[in-house]
């Protein structure tokens, strides 16, 4: 979701609010909350059996069908009141095969149906619940299935991509376009011998794939998937159910669950974690969501009138500071990490969220295990009646221990401002970015060289550590990195763009922080300068594989710079006060050059020293380091992790638009 600048503006809530929106705010503070784990659908040896959390109706069914869509309700039963705001309803027989929908009566009306807001699993458009048997859509060894050990967040590389834009092109040579089952496919390759699908993931080096929206979302037609409709998909419908076009059949309720299980099954044992992109901020639709329809008005935030307020810039915004809702919140994330297996979770404009609630999200996944880890936007859309103080922002992640960020300071630092296509960063030669690229190698902690007065974008250290930051210059969001170079650099060659590029992800992946990069960036793939593609068809979003021939040596320089990274822990050190010894900038003067090193064996580290000097600038410039044994890792547009020659040190040359590495081994 795209951060758009906007002015906090704090409500003077209690004199603005009419009456009768304050009464109304009032009353869903205080209705009950039901903390059970049997809500919506249940089947055990006693039948099959419904409780549906609606403090406020005044009645509520469930409606019985033989097939997901188009058919007549076979029986309709009456629910009853019961503990907590909920209605319940039994039958003596375990009903798997059939479908459901709810209504509520409100205020002497009967709602539109919902598969209510626990369905795990759908029909076709998700539009009715399905009974299913879940033991019997494991793939074999799921129970002994287990995602990536890491110790800590930052020793991930993540990968974001969305299932559609990685394999949907011809050249990737994957059966399954589109499909989850497309993660499945061992050694496909482009034609032109070069691997993709997983091959290319493991070939490449990255430890997580960071999948856009997999939950069932509302906007491509699973009932016409001829059509190629394509969306990102951060327009939730049921948030417990895998998305339908994603699978093979999406009129089958337990195919899209399996495949998708497949799917995170061939990662993890391809050594490869998975992260949910996770939207519970907003709905798709505001008075026909599946919240509203089961209990009116309780999940959302509103303006004083009454109307839903919009700090996502879709229209509404969940409201996490109520108990039913943060419940749901955490209950899905948990589900999602115990009946798929999932390794990670990003939340998008986590800000609409409180601090209280994302704390324990991070709580409630840390118990199920230890290594999946949470980030998210810092950020909201639009305002929000959430006071600043309680929101998930980035400038509060300090209160936030077990969760990271997203760095716009060293996005926008490196590569130019997200809102300006022309705008460049230090990396395309901008000055005056240098002590904001500084704050993200750092990680955005405290270190004593940094004056964060002069950053661009925060003017404090926000992270209590640098595991709290993730660091990226591109994303699924605004301009990749291949059309923001094009935009910004209309006069250079596609040659000097991808120097930039190399420079751009240099610095990215060996700051402190956790390193990002958004799929295809890596062959140099574009998305034909369109920057919000969300909807855009195949041809704007698809990933040409063939680019992995034609721009091989820029695939060879990132899987470097990833093994660089993972073998050394001196660029994934676990605390600020770590980052505050190990890590001293040179005194540089010159614009769009930054020296620093990582010194004494840094976590760990088997090289004592690490020279590192990025130099953003369209001329060669000189240098002075100590003299040393200095092995060469990276110069020039060049990088081999295990070295490539030696330097006596002392006056060093670096190259334009390029970074220099060297290691001192002891
Ligand atoms: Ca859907």
């Amino acid at each position: 979701m795209k951060q758009r600048p906007f002015i906090v503006t704090m409500l003077a809530l209690g004199a603005a609010f009419s009456a009768s929106a304050k009464h109304q705010e009032t009353v869903y503070e205080h209705y009950p909350a039901y903390d059970g784990n049997d809500l919506e659908l249940t089947v055990d040896e006693k039948g099959t059996h419904w409780r549906l959390w609606s403090p406020a109706a005044d009645g509520a069914r469930v409606m019985l069908y033989p097939s997901d869509r188009n058919t007549a309700a076979v029986d309709t039963i009456e629910m009853t009141k019961s503990i907590d705001g909920t209605w319940i309803a039994s039958v003596p027989e375990k009903l798997y095969g059939s479908f459901y929908t709810f209504s509520i009566l409100d205020r002497g009306k009967w709602l539109a149906e919902t598969p209510g807001v626990w369905a795990k699993a759908v029909g076709t458009n998700g539009e009715r619940a399905a009974i299913i048997d879940f033991a019997t859509t494991n793939p074999s060894g799921w129970d002994k299935d287990r995602g990536p050990k890491i110790d800590h967040i930052n020793d991930a590389v993540i990968y974001e991509m969305h299932h559609r834009d990685f394999s949907q092109h011809p050249s990737s040579g994957i059966v399954n376009k589109g499909k989850f089952l497309a993660l499945t496919e061992p050694s496909t390759n482009n034609g032109m011998g070069e691997s993709t699908g997983i091959s290319h993931l493991k070939e490449l080096g990255v430890t997580h794939v960071h999948i856009l929206p997999s939950y069932d979302y509302n906007s491509v037609d699973e009932s016409n998937l001829a059509s190629n409709g394509y969306n990102w998909g951060y327009d939730p419908f049921n948030y417990n159910a895998p998305e339908g076009s994603y699978s093979t059949n999406p009129s089958d309720p337990s195919v899209r669950v399996k495949e998708m299980k497949e799917m995170v099954k061939n990662l993890h044992d391809n050594g490869i974690g998975v992260i949910m992109d996770v939207v519970y901020n907003h709905t798709a639709n505001n008075d026909d969501s599946n919240f509203s329809l089961t209990a009116p008005g309780y999940y959302y935030r509103h303006r004083p009138d009454g109307s839903y307020s919009d700090a996502s810039g879709c229209g509404n915004e969940t409201a996490s500071e109520r108990q039913q809702m943060r419940d749901f919140i955490i209950n899905s994330v948990r589900y999602w990490a115990e009946e798929y297996h999932i390794d990670g979770f990003r939340f998008d404009l986590m800000a609409i969220h409180d601090i209280e609630t994302m704390n324990l999200v991070a709580k409630a996944l840390k118990e199920i295990n230890p290594d999946i880890f949470i980030y998210g936007e810092g950020w909201t859309a639009g305002d929000s009646p959430l006071p600043v103080e309680q929101r998930a922002l980035k400038e509060n992640v300090s209160k936030m221990p077990q969760i990271a960020v997203f760095s716009d300071d060293i996005r926008d630092a490196i590569k130019g401002h997200y809102t300006d296509a022309s705008d460049r960063g230090f990396a395309t030669g901008k000055p005056g970015l240098e002590e904001t690229v500084k704050i993200g190698i750092v990680g955005a902690t405290a270190h004593p060289q940094i004056d964060y007065s002069k950053g661009n974008n925060s003017k404090f250290a926000y992270a209590s550590a640098p595991t709290q930051v993730i660091n990226y210059v591109s994303c699924h969001d605004d301009l990749m990195l291949t059309d923001k170079l094009r935009k910004s650099m209309p006069d250079a060659s596609e040659k000097e763009r991808q120097r930039a590029a190399r420079l751009a992800q240099t610095i990215v992946l060996t700051s402190q922080g956790t390193p990002f990069i958004f799929a295809g960036e890596e062959i140099f793939r574009d998305k034909k300068g369109i920057h919000n593609s969300y909807k855009s068809p195949d041809s704007i979003n698809a990933i040409d594989w063939s680019l992995k021939n034609y721009n091989k040596e820029q695939f060879e320089y990132y899987r470097e710079l990833i093994r660089l990274r993972k073998n050394h822990p001196a660029f994934r050190m676990t605390t600020a006060e770590q980052v505050a010894k190990h890590l001293k900038f040179d005194n540089v003067k010159e614009p769009n050059l930054i020296s620093y090193s990582i010194v004494d064996n840094a976590n760990g580290d088997e090289w004592k020293e690490i020279k590192l000097i990025f130099n953003g600038s369209d001329r060669a410039r000189t240098v002075k380091i100590p003299k040393g044994q200095w092995t060469v890792i990276a110069n020039d547009g060049k990088i081999n992790a295990s070295g490539m020659g030696v330097s006596s040190g002392g006056k060093v040359d670096v190259a334009p638009c390029s970074a220099l590495i060297l290691a001192l081994k002891k």
